[in-house]
């Protein structure tokens, strides 16, 4: 026996750029070019990283980092990672209309399909911005060929969450599609993140992996979410707001030990080795 407990979980990366995930620099489109890119040598580390565990990951691409680095998404597919997608400009897709919307993930998707030539399987929104006002997301990525979603965040954040959500990976009510929310424990009635982010920086690595055993005893995998800027110790932060300081910043130094402890102690793949478990 190994000591890894048996359950396959699913390792997630939303793949994007620093300035386009912060809320402060993401609506300065016109700006991007003038901020240091630093998207490639981060994931190719995470790549390294994951290659030495042979573990296979979910990559939610952005759309614009993949027609500003198709070779970037070569690297990543070559090494046997599925590629999902992420929606093109990073927008809260609770603060876009409908159309807005369904533009905006067509236009992402067919990034990708230029350098797969595949339809992507898997869809995770910016800022997890799939809540209960937006009960029309799910037509959409139905209707534009997505078979899952990893977007539902079932706690309460100060940018995001879907507290009432159930926690565990469910079939989309009237939709033929797979919904796989971010993982929490539930603990004194309230659901804790535990698996991703700036939760997984910030919470001793104990609490992370007594979470995960919780799951996985009770049959289900978790769901764990990164982003490369996450692991890159070399990005100055000088242009972010205080709140940006503590929840994209606070905790990097450990995050990488973090992610060896999780690689060694339990199995992970990529979302869509999951779905077929789930689909009929
Ligand atoms: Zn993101």
């Amino acid at each position: 026996m190994s000591g890894k407990l048996q359950r396959v979980n699913a390792f997630t990366v939303d793949l994007e750029d620093w300035f386009q995930g912060l809320t402060s620099t993401n609506p300065q489109v016109d700006k991007w070019q003038s901020f240091e890119s630093r998207v490639v040598s981060a994931t190719q580390s995470l790549l390294d990283l994951l290659r030495s565990y042979q573990v296979q990951a979910t990559f939610f691409v952005l759309g614009y980092v993949a027609d500003q680095f198709p070779a970037l998404i070569e690297a990543i597919r070559a090494d046997g990672h599925e590629i999902g997608v992420h929606g093109y400009y990073h927008r809260f897709v609770s603060r876009s209309t409908p159309d807005e919307f369904a533009r905006d993930l067509e236009r992402s998707i067919q990034a990708v399909k230029r350098i797969s030539g595949e339809t992507p399987l898997g869809y995770r929104a910016p800022y997890f911005s799939i809540n209960g006002g937006t009960p029309w997301v799910f037509d959409i990525l139905q209707a534009q060929g997505l078979r899952y979603d990893s977007s539902v965040f079932p706690a309460r954040s100060t940018l995001y969450g879907f507290p009432e959500a159930p926690r565990f990976p469910h079939p989309v009510n009237g939709h033929s599609l797979m919904e796989f929310p971010l993982s929490t424990v539930r603990l004194g009635g309230i659901n804790w993140p535990i698996a991703g982010g700036f939760y997984l920086r910030t919470l001793p690595y104990s609490f992370v992996h007594r979470g995960i055993s919780r799951l996985n005893r009770q049959g289900q995998p978790a769901i764990l979410y990164i982003h490369p800027w996450e692991l890159d110790l070399g990005q100055r932060y000088n242009r972010v707001t205080l709140r940006e300081r503590i929840t994209h910043y606070h905790g990097r130094r450990r995050l990488e030990g973090k992610l060896h402890r999780l690689l060694t102690d339990f199995r992970f793949g990529p979302l869509c080795s999951l779905l077929s478990e789930y689909e009929d």
